[in-house]
This record gives C-alpha cells, sequence and structure tokens, in this order.
C-alpha cells in the first residue's frame, strides 16, 4: 500500500511534526482568531494615558459627549448614548456617569445594555427621574457640590448650567452635573453642557479638563478660552463642540499659556470599527 500521510494512523501523524511548530501553529490560529473576532474586548482601555499614582489614568474620547476612563481596575463610562454597538469591542464599564436629560447625554437603551445591564450609574436626581424600574434603582444621585468616594476615586458633582438669557432655556441652573473625578493624586474634570460659571472659573489644580463649546447650547470657543485662562488645566479636550472652530479655540489659548490642547476626532466612526 502506497504512504501519504493521510494512511499514516493518527499517533504517528502528530509525531511527524516537531513539538515546537504545533505550538507555533497553535499560537498563530488563536492570535488570528482574536484579530477576526469583532468582538474580542479590550480588558483594558485604550486612550491617552496620564501618570498618576497606582496607575495611569486612561483617557478614551468616545463621541460628542461621550468619555470613557480608567484608573487602576476602575472603568467609568460618561454619558453613554448611541447604543451597544457604539461600545463594541470596548472594555465594560464598571461605573456610569451621567450628565443631564438630553438624548446625548441620556439613552435608557444603552444604559439597559452596556455592562451587561447591571452596571451602577450615578446621575442628577432630574435624570433619575426620567428613568424606569431597573435602571433607576441602579441610579445614585449626586448633587452638586456632593461627593463620593468608590475604591479610591472620587466623585464631585459640579453645576452647568447656561448664563446667557437666550440660552437659560437649554439647561437652567441646578439640574445638570459636571464632575470631577480625583484619583491616584489627579484631578479630571468633565464639564457636561454649561457655559463658563463662576463656579467652573473657579476650579483649581485640574491636570485634565474636557470642556464643552457649541452653540446654541453651551458656549463660544472664545468663552471656553476665557475659562481655560482662569483655572488652567494642564491639559484640555474641546468636546460637545460639533460645529466649533476648535483651531480657533487652540489660537485663542496660545502657547504663552503652558495649558495643552488636545483636539480628537470625536465624530468619525465608532471605535470598535477603527
Ligand atoms: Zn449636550
Amino acid at each position: 500500500m502506497k504512504k501519504n500521510c493521510s494512511n499514516l494512523p493518527p499517533a504517528r501523524r502528530q509525531n511527524t511534526m516537531p513539538g515546537r511548530l504545533r505550538l507555533g501553529i497553535a499560537a498563530l490560529a488563536s492570535l488570528a482568531w482574536l484579530l477576526a473576532s469583532p468582538a474580542a474586548a479590550e480588558t483594558n482601555l485604550k486612550g491617552d494615558r496620564i501618570p498618576a499614582e497606582g496607575g495611569d489614568w486612561i483617557l478614551r474620547p468616545v463621541n460628542h459627549a461621550t468619555v470613557m476612563l480608567q484608573w487602576k481596575d476602575q472603568i467609568l463610562c460618561v454619558d453613554p448614548v448611541g447604543g451597544a454597538q457604539r461600545f463594541a469591542g470596548l472594555p465594560a464599564p464598571t461605573l456610569i456617569l451621567v450628565t443631564d436629560i438630553h438624548g446625548d447625554h441620556l439613552s435608557s437603551e444603552t444604559l439597559a445594555a452596556l455592562g451587561g445591564g447591571r452596571t451602577p450609574i450615578i446621575a442628577p436626581a432630574a435624570v433619575r427621574e426620567q428613568l424606569g424600574g431597573e435602571l433607576r434603582a441602579r441610579t445614585e444621585v449626586l448633587a452638586h457640590g456632593a461627593k463620593i468616594t468608590r475604591h479610591g476615586l472620587t466623585i464631585e458633582a459640579v453645576p452647568a448650567y447656561n448664563l446667557a438669557a437666550d440660552r437659560l432655556q437649554y439647561h437652567p441652573k441646578g439640574r445638570a452635573n459636571g464632575y470631577l473625578l480625583t484619583a491616584g493624586g489627579k484631578r479630571i474634570y468633565l464639564s457636561a453642557d454649561t457655559e463658563d460659571t463662576p463656579e467652573m472659573r473657579a476650579l483649581e489644580n485640574i491636570d485634565v479638563a474636557f470642556l464643552c463649546m457649541n452653540l446654541p447650547y453651551t458656549m463660544t470657543v472664545e468663552q471656553a478660552a476665557s475659562a481655560v485662562k482662569a483655572f488652567r488645566p494642564k491639559i484640555v479636550y474641546p468636546y460637545h463642540s460639533r460645529g466649533s472652530n476648535l483651531e480657533k479655540f487652540k489660537a485663542l489659548i496660545g502657547t504663552e499659556s503652558g495649558v495643552e490642547v488636545r483636539l480628537r476626532d470625536w465624530y468619525g466612526p465608532a471605535p470598535a470599527a477603527q
């Protein structure tokens, strides 16, 4: 009988391949599977790193007002909207922060889907009132000036509201929360939808600020730049900035101030497609 590989008994066929080669092929197959699988979620967030005590902060712009942040094993998602598909491939959050009631900040469908529908939520009272059933049950209200600390990470609610008479209809004072996050010796501020309020301008020792700027809902790039010069974050990310001239914002900040302006693509393809 003519002998070829297919005629060899299974044990002998295996023995014809050196162990190392078999392991190598298995590893390559696993790698190919991981690369091909769209469901292969990151276990840690990929993004901009801010060195901090105990571990880097990792910052990941997602879309418009949606940001993910990680410190140690805590993964925060701010204003998740856009449905579960926007977060495909990203790690599940351990905590969700919602800033306001509008559709670009609050999506019951997304809150129900994200993190297997079990992630605790922090929000202002007006947001909790909008939520039904189990979403309401897992939402903790954080009032302006109040703080909570989870595993060494402190979250403080900062008022977010309009100042101009013709914009008060969008964000009346007392409803929305900006958030100040402190952990590892770093302070990260997310403005939510607001103008350059006295509370914002009085912030101190901010390492990173995510600052909104768009009309008619929030503020002009001139107001945002004026606020940055007042509270002087080390790094500022314009966000919630659709239609705004961010190059102008960057020019208004200038190089003298020492503030680093980081322009990111908040309106491009969803992260999972990148
Ligand atoms: Zn908004």
